[in-house]
């Protein structure tokens, strides 16, 4: 007789636990098994299968900070944003552009529709309020519909304002001499 499976991803996937959604896309770390989860905010977190069957987790950490302090979350009337994007997004760009020169002409309905929850440079994944933040694709524009990706902070940070074919070319001499620094090993 076959053991049963118990983490099956085919039975979860597009179901909803709390504000979670679960994708179907699965990791295993070490013996534990973790289920990809987007959460009702945007953010995307990995959270063990065996948690999210039991209910132990049913919104992300952000949303859990928001809730705790119920007025600053779209649930309350003050809340400016869209459905889970702050407009302080926009309002910081407005303050923090360099040259005033730069048009923006994006809005957090905007930005929500380009939202995956990863960082498009990198992959890697980017949550609100914490590690997302807004580049320009190509930094001679500004902030304009079609210009502009979501992407992890340090790696906006490191990009600055070199053409995305440059950063990466600079990425890939990094992280190749880094590799044979370590004798070949990838990480
Ligand atoms: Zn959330």
């Amino acid at each position: 007789m076959s053991k049963r499976k118990i983490y099956n991803i085919e039975e979860w996937a597009g179901k909803t636990v709390g504000n979670f959604t679960i994708t179907g896309n699965t990791r295993t770390i070490g013996t534990n098994k973790t289920w990809e989860c987007q959460c009702s905010c945007g953010n995307i977190v990995w959270k063990r299968a065996s948690e999210i069957m039991l209910g132990k987790y049913t919104c992300c950490s952000n949303c859990v900070v928001i809730s705790s302090y119920e007025n600053s979350g779209p649930r309350n009337h003050h809340w400016k944003g869209g459905r889970f994007i702050p407009q302080t997004y926009i309002t910081k760009l407005c303050l923090n552009r360099k040259s005033k020169k730069l048009p923006i002409d994006i809005d957090v309905e905007y930005l929500e529709s380009i939202w995956t929850g990863y960082c498009s440079l990198s992959g890697l994944p980017i949550a609100i309020n914490d590690t997302a933040s807004v580049d320009r694709i190509n930094s001679s524009v500004g902030y304009l519909k079609g210009n502009v990706q979501w992407v992890h902070k340090v790696i906006n940070r490191m990009k600055m304002d070199l053409p995305e074919e440059e950063f990466n070319f600079f990425c890939t001499a990094v992280a190749q001499r880094g590799k044979e620094r370590r004798g070949g090993n990838c990480l």
